[in-house]
């Protein structure tokens, strides 16, 4: 059970972090993971009155506030239309409707879940987070840093010509994902994120292997690279084996679905 001693609801940023610096603090987003853990709170952080809860296209940036729930994500027409429906498709799967409601982007990404598809999908967008007070971290940096008591404020994607494709494979619908996989061209570079291995993320560069653009045979050489250096394991969901074969798959159908994006055939 989860006990909180303190509920506080900051005014300000600093108010916040002052908070986060005291022991046994803890910062909420929607609580949908935070519920099911067996922890003692002192402070429990709400950042409800911190005007975080907004989608903001400021200069050639688009900024998406920690507190912006993934349904929102999910219905957002300009997000969906600058990622040609991947954050729809994405988030789609995750539960339900009333729990993509209260679910926000800050617990999805601050999580860094092995399983998460928000991660995936963000990290092939190669978009940066807001942490206070660190200040902005690539999102690829941000996967493998430590858990520090910082507070992730944003998560902020340039508005440079993107393609981006999301695929994952489920035993069954609303389950976690046994494997996901996101491929980009973001200003001609070329990158595909596989997650849920079962561990988190990781992002690998195809900029060599798609010099000549996307053939059968380029995606074949790009798949074996991947194949032999990425780490994937078992878990309850899904055996190594498993996974393999469904990278294999998953990398194929995206990098072909991100042909008929880019060029239309
Ligand atoms: C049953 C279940 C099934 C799920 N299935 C999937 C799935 O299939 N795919 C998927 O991608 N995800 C899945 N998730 C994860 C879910 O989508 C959310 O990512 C998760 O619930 C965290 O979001 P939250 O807003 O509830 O965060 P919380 O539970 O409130 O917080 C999660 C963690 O993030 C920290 N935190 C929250 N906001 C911030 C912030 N702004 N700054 C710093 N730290 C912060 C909290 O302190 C806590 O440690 C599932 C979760 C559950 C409970």
């Amino acid at each position: 059970m989860l006990s909180i001693r303190n509920y506080v609801r900051p005014q300000t940023i600093e108010e916040a972090y002052e908070y986060a610096k005291k022991p046994l603090s803890v910062v909420l987003g929607g609580m949908l993971w935070l519920k099911m853990q067996n922890r003692n709170v002192n402070f429990a952080i709400d950042l409800s009155d911190l005007h975080l809860d907004q989608i903001e296209e400021i200069d050639d940036e688009i900024h998406i506030g920690a507190m912006v729930t993934l349904r929102e994500l999910e219905t957002n027409e300009q997000l969906n239309y600058f990622t040609q429906g991947a954050i729809k498709e994405s988030v789609r799967h995750i539960v339900g409707v009333q729990f993509r409601n209260l679910a926000t982007m800050g617990g999805s990404i601050y999580g860094r879940f092995g399983f998460s598809d928000v991660l995936t999908l963000f990290m092939a967008l190669d978009c940066e987070v807001e942490l206070y007070p660190t200040g902005r971290v690539s999102i690829k940096e941000f996967a493998n840093m430590k858990f520090t008591k910082d507070i992730l404020t944003k998560v902020i994607i340039k508005k440079v010509p993107t393609n981006v494709v999301y695929l994952s494979q489920r035993n069954i619908s609303t389950d976690f994902p046994v494997l996901t996989c996101a491929v980009s061209n973001i200003n001609q570079h070329y990158t595909c994120i596989i997650g849920a291995r079962p561990l988190h993320a990781v992002a690998i560069n195809g900029d060599s292997y798609f010099e000549t653009g996307i053939t059968e045979k380029n995606i074949q050489n790009f798949t074996k690279c991947v194949l032999s250096e990425l780490k994937l394991g078992s878990n309850s969901r899904a055996s190594k084996e498993y996974r393999q074969k469904i990278a294999k798959v998953l990398i194929k159908r995206a990098f072909l679905q991100l042909k008929e994006d880019v060029y239309g055939n």
